[in-house]
């Protein structure tokens, strides 16, 4: 397979994408084409059987290949289940049974297992380690540092802002030893990307520490979210013999893009709706046509807060045309009054307990048409597992939020980081440590 920046320029093997993560015209990197399948011809049952056959295609010619199995076996080591709310019409696909009790374990743990694999392809193991930097506002960082942690060849540096993550949030990012360690900056999440981003422009430094990035547009992450709404179809379909429709909560358009691109690979899936919160630059899109990237608001579904989502980029190259786009897909806005109000709702009528983005897929499904909801099947993607937001959902369902076992065992864990002004001086001294 043959990578394509959506300008069309710049091709690239695999490794040469998943170690870049940007196209060096700045753009995204997309496959030449992708793969095609006959759903019916799969034969996996577990995610990580599912996952070597659907990303076969993805790593075909790259000396990648003959890891795979080892790769998704290494990746998908925690279950993602498929919970039926109502029979045959409405699932909630658990995507929160990680490490760091997110979906972004899935991509983080790919990422990371392709990366140590291929500087074992090109023999720089055991040289100077690779230095990986990550900015975060939350759900990432956490994510990348479990993933990265121990691997060898490789070091992660993670850079959050003072006071905008939450107290759980930021003990999932500095509680790693090791090769992780993790920085308070003094700034906001504008000024952490721009301080990578000064990092990465600036041509010694990038030498000098083999810099490269682990962030969300990375397709190292992207590639294994397809195969969990891959799975789920697949599963729905043995069962019931229909396809099935998505609900996913989304922000910078990665996690519903894997599904869009599922579909786009065959898979037995329907209707794909994005939920979003008040940040609703997608809806607005959809509506008019006008695609107005903004500033975004902060809401209580912050992993969401995003106002540019960089997926658009990816899905217009999938899409290019207005109207097909617009039959492609739908997406709906939730203000935090109506996240608050589900959170409440379901945990009384559906005994459910979600964090504040799972509620906006589920305030969605609850508004649909009543025929949509009797006469086809749902799965709602669970982004995060409520435990992580535990001050915001204890609030609004008047009742503690169990903490699972995995995350208990971290916030155990003792913690330190450092502090760092966003000033590429003293972030330079830092690398150099
Ligand atoms: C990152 C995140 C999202 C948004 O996913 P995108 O891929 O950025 O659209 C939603 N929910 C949670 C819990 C997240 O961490």
């Amino acid at each position: 397979m043959r990578y394509l920046s959506t300008q069309g320029a710049y091709e690239a093997n695999l490794i040469e994408v998943i170690g870049r993560g940007l196209a060096p015209d700045g753009r995204l990197y997309v496959p030449e084409r992708l793969p095609s399948f006959d759903f019916k011809k799969i034969q996996g049952e577990s995610l990580a059987e599912i996952a070597i056959e659907l990303l076969e295609p993805f790593f075909q010619g790259s000396p990648l290949e003959v890891g795979l199995e080892e790769i998704c076996k290494d990746a998908f080591n925690f279950p993602v289940p498929l919970e039926e709310l109502n029979k045959g019409k409405l699932s909630v696909l658990e995507l929160f049974h990680g490490p760091t009790a997110a979906f972004k374990d899935v991509g983080a743990r790919f990422l990371a297992s392709v990366m140590e694999r291929s500087l074992e392809e090109l023999g720089l193991k055991g040289e100077k380690p690779l230095t990986i930097l990550v900015a975060t506002s939350g759900d990432t960082g956490g994510a990348v540092a479990a993933a990265f942690h121990g691997r060898s060849g490789m070091r992660v540096i993670v850079l959050f802002p003072d006071g905008q993550v939450s107290p759980r949030q930021k003990h999932q990012l500095t509680c790693w030893t090791g090769n992780v360690s993790s920085y308070e900056v003094n700034g906001s999440f504008d000024q952490c990307q721009a301080l990578l981003k000064s990092a990465f422009n600036d041509v010694n430094l990038r030498e000098k520490h083999q810099l490269s990035a682990a962030n969300s547009i990375n397709l190292g992450r992207l590639l294994p979210q397809t195969v969990y709404h891959a799975a789920a179809s697949i599963w729905h379909w043995r069962q019931y013999g229909t396809k099935v429709n998505y609900i996913v909560p989304t922000g910078n358009l990665g996690n519903g893009l894997a599904c869009i691109w599922a579909r786009a690979m065959g898979m037995p899936i329907q209707d794909i709706i994005l939920s979003t919160n008040s940040n609703r630059v997608i809806s607005d899109f959809l509506s008019t046509g006008d695609w107005q990237p903004r500033s975004s608001i902060q809401t209580l579904a912050s992993a969401m807060d995003v106002g540019d989502p960089s997926n658009m980029e990816r899905l217009q190259h999938l899409i290019p045309d207005f109207p097909d786009l617009r039959a492609a897909i739908e997406a709906y806005p939730v203000s935090d009054e109506k996240i608050i109000k589900q959170l409440a709702k379901d945990h009384i009528q559906r005994d459910k307990i979600w964090c504040p983005h799972t509620a906006t897929g589920f305030s969605v499904y609850d508004e649909l048409p009543r025929n949509r909801q009797e006469n086809e099947a749902w799965i709602v993607a669970a982004t995060a597992h409520p435990a992580k937001f535990d001050h915001i959902v204890e609030e609004a369902i008047g009742a503690k939020v169990p903490v699972p076992l995995a995350l208990k065992a971290l916030l155990k864990l003792p913690t330190s980081y450092g502090k760092l002004e966003p000033d590429i001086t003293h972030f330079s001294a830092i690398l150099d440590g």
